[in-house]
């Protein structure tokens, strides 16, 4: 069938001349490592597409070797490829021209491996092997098993095996339409389009009988298009391949599916995976990238110098989404690990960023908002534990005032005591008498019980002021009241001293909402520091002075200065802190305690010098009304 090209008779001689190195290579051959020979120059692939250049199947499994080689090789490979045409030209005569124009085109770069792409790719290139490349591995893909043992192929030709079992994707057709009754099975008049249906015939036999089955084989595409417009509804429909209709048109088979697809009246299902998009619903197949990647795998192996054998490409169920929506299929039926294509995006997948976002941000403001809460909390149980500790200092403090103080008191309660004492030896002895005068006892009896009175009230001033506090005792009460007993208090103690207290208060109430206790204690503090500060001063100007009254309508103020020594100017605010002292048996807390006092209670408390000398301390206190 092939001449021999002219040139072959000088590549002869050329081999003669290193006969040696032939025998080397006839060896290498025969061991399978004939590509082991590349030195010097880049290994040279040759790919055979069956048909032209549109066909996808070719052209994706080409591509996919074409990238895998280049990627493998970092791009140091030459890579040919030939289109044979063999669909529209099958002729002898047109393989014979082929195989010519190939053999004179590759005289000077005979590739190393040649990959044919389908049935009739491969038998081109086995039966034209001697003249286009004869020390080529050949390596094929795109047929199974069954049709490599027909084409007889010789040894050292490897394949990458695959199945296109057309009872699968029948598998699929059935999963999703379990209720079918009909199955139609659609062929072209090429001889490829034959063998398919030979093969569809034999593979579908068994499972064909649960249908009433129709071949539509022989037809031109109008008449494929009017019969698919009239399937009943309840059929399965397999497309196999239209290369050729039957007035000898030429079709690309995704085009001539398009065609029929369009008017069809019921799903149509086929075995190859470029048909997606054309109008089918799905099926079963090896993807024609997955054969380009296994067959240029054999091809690196073989230019490595690896020896190969043939290899089964694993098959895959495919569907299309919008078919399935097209003809209310379920996707849920589809066979596990379907490849779906053009599945509406779900809101993730299409706002995946947005949707994450937003999530990211509810996170975290609620990571935000437990913070503040258990912030919150913290700071509650802080002030809770600050406040307890505040009762627990406000007491010491009490303490030490009422000990600071017992002298006096002491001095204070002596009076009545003294004075029942006497009144009662007094009574005694006018009893004794012959004739008692009982006016005068009634009288002694009531100064008894005046004094006892006395007695009493002083205590419980003292009891008062020793009162211990769990928790602050919330009250409405006029300011001037504990103005008045706190002087009760401290009268005793400013006597001893020698210090006039007096007390200018308006003539209505102060009323203010806080412990009475604590105010007590603070005014206290602000009077015993006073009545300490004038200790040196002489005895005629020791004046403890009161002031209480409205303060801007909203407040009370109450005013307690002295005439002692004043207070060094730039000391006016550190009085105030924890510990500053300037008695020898000082504690530097009075004032401190009296501030968080103030505080506590929603008002302000500070420090001057009177111009006239000594020193003022003021606080202010929100008015109960306006609280
Ligand atoms: P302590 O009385 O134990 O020293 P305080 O906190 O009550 O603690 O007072 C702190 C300091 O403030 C006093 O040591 C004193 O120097 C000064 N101070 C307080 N009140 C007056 C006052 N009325 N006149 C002058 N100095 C004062």
């Amino acid at each position: 069938m092939l001449r021999d090209p002219p040139v072959r008779s000088r590549r002869r001689v050329q081999n003669a001349v290193g006969f040696l190195a032939v025998m080397l290579v006839a060896i290498f051959l025969a061991c399978g490592f004939a590509t082991a020979e590349i030195v010097g120059r880049s290994p040279r692939v040759l790919i055979l597409h069956p048909y032209d250049e549109w066909l996808p199947a070719s052209a994706i499994a080409g591509d996919n070797a074409r990238e895998r080689l280049q990627e493998a090789t970092a791009g140091k490979i030459d890579l040919f490829s030939e289109y044979l045409d063999l669909s529209r030209f099958p002729e002898p005569a047109h393989i014979d021209r082929m195989a010519r124009y190939m053999a004179e085109k590759y005289f000077d770069h005979r590739p190393d491996v040649v990959i044919a792409l389908g049935e009739s790719a491969t038998r081109f290139i086995v039966s034209n092997r001697e003249a286009i490349a004869p020390d080529a591995k050949i390596v094929f893909c795109g047929f199974g098993r069954d049709s490599g043992s027909k084409l007889n192929l010789p040894a050292g030709v490897v394949g990458a095996f695959s199945e296109f079992d057309i009872a699968k994707t029948l598998e699929l057709a059935r999963a999703l339409q379990p209720d079918a009754e009909n199955l139609f099975i659609i062929g072209g008049s090429a001889a490829f389009d034959r063998t398919w249906l030979d093969s569809a015939r034999t593979d579908l036999a068994a499972a064909s009988k649960d249908y009433a089955t129709t071949y539509l084989e022989d037809y031109s595409i109008n008449e494929f298009v009017e019969r698919a417009s009239h399937f009943p509804p309840d059929s399965i429909v397999l497309f196999l391949t239209i290369l050729a209709d039957s007035t000898g048109r030429n079709f690309l088979p995704k085009d001539a599916l398009g065609i029929v697809a369009a008017k069809a009246s019921a799903p149509i299902y086929g075995p190859y995976d470029t048909y997606i998009g054309q109008g089918v619903v799905g099926g079963n197949s090896v993807t024609f990238e997955s054969l380009g990647n296994a067959v240029a795998g054999l091809a690196l192996d073989a230019l490595a110098g690896k020896p190969i054998t043939d290899i089964e490409v694993p098959q895959t169920f495919f569907a299309d989404a919008r078919q399935l929506k097209r003809w209310g299929l379920s996707e849920s039926a589809l066979p596990a690990e379907t490849a779906l294509s053009f599945r509406e995006p779900t809101l993730w997948e299409q706002h995946g960023d947005l949707v994450a976002g937003a999530i990211a941000l509810v996170a975290l403001q609620a990571l935000i908002i437990t913070g503040l809460l258990f912030e919150r909390r913290r700071r509650f149980a802080a002030e809770g534990e600050s406040r307890l500790r505040l009762l627990e200092l406000v007491h010491m403090n009490q303490s030490a005032t009422a000990g600071a103080l017992s002298a006096s008191i002491a001095h204070e309660l002596n009076q009545p005591l003294g004075a029942i004492l006497s009144n009662a030896e007094a009574a005694e002895a006018i009893l004794k008498g012959k004739t008692p005068d009982l006016n005068i006892i009634q009288q002694i009896l009531a100064d008894i019980k005046d004094d006892d009175q006395r007695a009493g009230n002083i205590i419980l001033r003292l009891r008062g002021l020793l009162k211990k506090r769990n928790a602050i005792d919330w009250q409405e009460f006029d300011l001037n009241e504990v103005v008045d007993s706190s002087i009760n208090i401290l009268h005793a103690e400013a006597e001893k001293r020698r210090v006039v207290v007096s007390a200018e208060k308006p003539g209505h109430r102060l009323p203010v909402r806080a412990d009475r206790v604590h105010l007590q204690q603070v005014i206290l503090n602000l009077a015993t520091n006073a009545m300490d500060a004038m200790t040196d001063a002489s005895t005629i100007d020791r004046k403890l002075t009161f002031h209480a009254a409205l303060h801007d309508d909203a407040k009370v103020e109450l005013s307690i200065s002295d005439t002692g020594h004043g207070i060094p100017k730039n000391r006016l605010d550190s009085v105030f802190d924890a510990f500053y002292t300037t008695k020898s048996t000082g504690t530097g807390l009075g004032l401190s305690i009296a501030r968080a006092i103030v505080e506590t209670y929603g008002g302000k408390i500070w420090a001057d010098n009177r111009a006239g000398g000594g020193a003022v301390f003021r606080f202010v206190l929100p008015l109960a009304e306006a609280a």
